[in-house]
C-alpha cells in the first residue's frame, strides 16, 4: 500500500488532468488503493482540500478537518426509529423514548459521507462544488465552497459548472449599488393638513437628507438617492408614504437606513406640528416599504443575474429531446408560480442554494430569505436558446464590520472562493444559482430526475 501522501498526490493529480470526479474520490480510495472505510473519508477530503489549495493558492488554516468526519447509523431497539449522528457525537440515546440507541447494520456499512464532496467544518459542514468561471461585469472563476447542509444532495452545482464552462462560462450582470429602503407613515384627519405636511416635508429634505447622510450613512458610504410620496386614503383618514430609498456599494446599509429614517421622522413631526399640519399618528411603517415584497421595483438589496447562451440543436442533443419540450417543461412551473403566488418571482433552487453560499460565507449577519427570490426564464435569440436566472435582491455586507462581525472560518471561505467585493458575492451567487438550474431541468426533461427503477 502506498504511504497517504504518494496517494494524495495521485489523487489530486486524478483529478487536475480530468480523470477522476471529486465527488468520486471516497469509492476510489476504497477500491483502488485499498484505504477501508471509514478511513476513506477523512483522506478523500484531504485530497480535496489539497485540490483547492492548488487552484486558489490559499492554504487551509480555519476549516477544520476533524479525525471522523462521517455519520453513524444507529437505531432504537424500541420504537426502531433510525438515526444518523456524526462519528464525534457521544449523545446516542433516542429523544423519542429515551432508550440507548443500537448500532443500525454492520461495520463498515454503517458510516456515510457528512455531506458529498466534503472538505471540512465542524458544524457547517462545507462541500467543495467546483469553479465557475463568470465574464461581464464580474470577470472571474470562483472555486466554490459551499455549505449545503446535510440532508442534501451537491445539488448538481459541480456538474452545473462543469456543463456551464464549457459552454463559455456564465455572463454576469450585477448592479453597483445595493438598495436599502425605509419608510414613513403618517395619518391625518385631513386632506388639507396632508398636502400641508408635504409642502413642509420636501422644504426639509435637502438639509435633512444631508444631516441623514452624515450621522448615519457615512460610515458606511451609503446615500439616499430618491425619497417619494405615496398618498392613500380610507374613509376620512388620509394617508402619507414618505418613503426613504438609500443606496451602498459594500454595504447592506438596512438597519443604518432605519436609524437615519428613525431620526427623520423626530424632525418631520415637531416641523409639522409647528406648522399646522398636525397628524393623528405618526410611526416607522416596517409593511409598507423596506422589506421584501416580491415586486417589479427593487427596494432592498442588489440585482444580479447571469445567463448561458447554447446553440439550438446542440442543447437538443445535449437534452435528448427538443427545444418545445423545454419550453412546456418551464411553462409548467410557470403556471404553478404565477397562479399560486401572483408573481413571477419565485425562490427555485436559489432557496437551496443561495443559503448555502451564505452559510458559508456568513456575509449577512440577518435571515437571507429576502435575498434567496430568484426569476429562472429561458428565451430564444437567434439559432440559440439562453438560460438565465435574475436575483433582484442579493444583500450583503462583504466586510467583517460593525455591520456584521464574520467568523475565521467564513472569512477563510470567502477568501478561497474568490469573493472580495459585495458585487462578486452576488455575481457569484447569481451564476451557481443557474448553474444548479441548468443542470436540474437538463435533468428533468431527460427524464432522469429522481428516476427510480
Ligand atoms: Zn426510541
Amino acid at each position: 500500500m502506498k504511504d497517504k501522501e504518494e496517494i494524495i498526490d495521485a489523487v489530486v493529480q486524478g483529478v487536475t488532468d480530468g480523470k477522476i470526479q471529486p465527488w468520486k474520490i471516497e469509492a476510489l480510495l476504497s477500491e483502488e488503493y485499498s484505504v477501508n472505510i471509514p478511513a476513506n473519508y477523512q483522506l478523500a477530503a484531504l485530497c480535496r482540500r489539497r485540490l483547492i489549495e492548488n487552484l486558489t493558492g490559499h492554504k487551509f488554516n480555519h476549516i477544520d478537518l476533524p479525525d471522523k468526519p462521517y455519520l453513524m447509523q444507529w437505531q432504537c431497539p424500541k420504537d426502531k426509529s433510525i438515526w444518523h449522528i456524526e462519528a464525534r457525537d457521544t449523545y446516542t440515546t433516542c429523544s423519542y423514548c429515551g432508550s440507548s440507541l443500537a448500532p443500525f447494520g454492520t461495520e463498515p456499512g454503517r458510516s456515510l459521507p457528512l455531506v458529498a464532496n466534503y472538505i471540512g467544518g465542524l458544524e457547517d459542514y462545507y462541500s467543495y462544488a467546483g469553479q465557475i468561471k463568470v465574464s461581464g461585469d464580474v470577470n472571474k472563476t470562483f472555486t466554490n465552497l459551499l455549505a449545503y447542509g446535510t440532508g442534501h444532495g451537491a445539488l448538481g452545482i459541480s456538474v452545473g459548472c462543469f456543463r456551464i464552462n464549457k459552454l463559455g462560462g456564465a455572463d454576469v450582470r450585477v448592479n453597483d449599488w445595493a438598495g436599502a429602503a425605509r419608510n414613513l407613515g403618517y395619518v391625518f384627519d385631513s386632506d388639507g393638513k396632508r398636502e400641508k405636511a408635504i409642502a413642509e416635508a420636501k422644504e426639509m429634505l435637502p438639509a435633512l437628507r444631508k444631516e441623514m447622510e452624515e450621522k448615519y450613512l457615512a460610515e458606511f458610504k451609503g446615500e439616499i438617492y430618491e425619497v417619494d410620496f405615496v398618498r392613500r386614503q380610507h374613509h376620512g383618514l388620509f394617508y402619507l408614504y414618505i418613503c426613504f430609498h438609500t443606496r451602498f456599494k459594500q454595504a447592506r446599509g438596512h438597519s443604518d437606513t432605519s436609524y437615519a429614517v428613525g431620526f427623520a421622522r423626530a424632525r418631520l413631526d415637531s416641523r409639522f406640528n409647528e406648522k399646522g399640519a398636525g397628524f393623528v399618528q405618526s410611526l416607522v411603517a416596517m409593511g409598507f416599504d423596506g422589506d421584501l415584497k416580491p415586486a417589479p421595483r427593487n427596494r432592498r438589496g442588489r440585482y444580479a443575474s447571469a445567463q448561458v447562451r447554447v446553440p439550438i440543436p446542440e442543447y437538443e442533443k445535449m437534452s435528448k429531446t427538443s427545444i418545445d419540450s423545454l419550453f412546456s417543461y418551464m411553462d409548467i412551473d410557470r403556471h404553478g408560480v404565477l397562479d399560486e403566488q401572483g408573481s413571477g418571482l419565485y425562490s427555485g433552487m436559489g432557496g437551496e442554494i443561495i443559503p448555502a453560499l451564505y452559510r458559508a460565507t456568513k456575509v449577512n449577519p440577518r435571515p437571507y430569505n429576502v435575498s434567496c427570490t430568484e426569476n429562472f426564464y429561458v428565451e430564444v435569440k437567434g439559432n440559440d436558446v439562453i438560460f438565465g436566472v435574475e436575483l433582484p435582491n442579493v444583500e450583503v455586507g462583504i466586510a467583517s464590520s460593525r455591520e456584521g462581525l464574520i467568523c475565521p472560518t467564513a472569512r477563510e471561505a470567502l477568501k478561497f472562493i474568490g469573493i472580495d467585493t459585495a458585487k462578486e458575492f452576488a455575481a457569484a451567487a447569481a451564476a451557481l444559482t443557474l448553474t444548479g438550474e441548468f443542470n436540474f431541468t437538463l435533468l428533468h426533461i431527460r427524464g432522469e430526475m429522481y428516476a427510480s427503477k
